[in-house]
């Protein structure tokens, strides 16, 4: 039994079938990637997993308990944290007052914009943000405007702000697009971290190989919504059904 088990999810948008029986078992503590040309429903499978999207068919399974008919927010709690395609911090706080957010988020349960104006003076969500910046090797840009931070340094705190809500899972989704090969290394080099130092299992879609066969140790190839091959790295390279999917022969 994985941590994430999906059986025959299907989703339907007008009269395009985006996802048909989709079967997906996320082992956990693994690092599982989501491969596939554009257009495949990679991200609307993700979507179905965070209850962004509701499936018309099948089911979706965390740690034993349906995600379906739960709201985003009610899955985040369950332990499921999820990275998007941009971006998603506060470009005029700093640095650390974004990283204070999701601290104050996972004790509270709650989060309230005022709350900031008296986050400085509360000890606890402070010393826990200082140490998630410390992980996330940022700590010396603590008081940085977050706007003005390169793409790389953006993604990192993004990724840090999710690991402070401690998920089990953390699905990201094309976390290196639109980035320069430095950064993509830097992003590839974190990863590696974070599955080192905590139990966590990652998802990741991702359509840079040099980062699929950098960290992944299972990846499943979506084609036209439905799974077309899953396997370990060394099986998908040079696969000639993965190499079909993406010539569209
Ligand atoms: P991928 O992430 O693999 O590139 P997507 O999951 O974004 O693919 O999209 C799968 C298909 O579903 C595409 O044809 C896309 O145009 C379509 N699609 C995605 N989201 C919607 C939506 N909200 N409404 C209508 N069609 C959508
Ligand atoms: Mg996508």
């Amino acid at each position: 039994m994985g941590i994430l088990e999906v059986k025959n999810v299907g989703k339907r948008f007008g009269g395009l079938q985006a996802l048909s029986n989709v079967n997906l078992s996320i082992a956990e503590n693994t690092v599982h990637a989501l491969i596939g040309p554009n257009g495949a429903g990679k991200s609307t499978l993700l979507n179905c997993l965070v209850g962004k999207l509701i499936p018309d068919t099948g089911s979706v399974m965390f740690d034993g308990q349906s995600v379906l008919g739960r709201t985003p927010y009610e899955i985040n709690q369950m332990g499921i944290s999820r990275v998007f395609q941009t971006p998603e911090i506060f470009g005029d706080l700093t640095v650390m007052e974004n990283m204070m957010i999701p601290c104050l988020a996972k004790r509270d349960g709650v989060f309230k914009l005022n709350a900031l104006r008296t986050l400085g003076r509360d000890a606890e969500i402070r010393d826990k943000a200082e140490q998630m910046l410390i992980d996330m090797n940022m700590i010396e840009k603590r008081e940085m405007h977050s706007a003005s931070m390169s793409r790389g340094d953006k993604r990192r705190l993004e990724i840090g702000m999710c690991l402070a809500q401690e998920p089990r899972l953390l699905l990201l989704d094309e976390p290196t697009a639109g980035m320069a090969r430095a950064d993509t290394n830097n992003t590839i080099d974190l990863l590696k971290q974070i599955k080192a130092e905590r139990d966590i299992t990652i998802a990741i879609i991702e359509h840079d190989m040099h980062v699929v066969f950098s960290l992944a140790e299972r990846i499943t190839v979506l084609a036209q919504g439905t799974p077309l091959v899953e396997d370990v790295p060394e099986k998908i390279k040079g696969h000639p059904k993965v190499r079909e999917a993406y010539l569209g022969e």
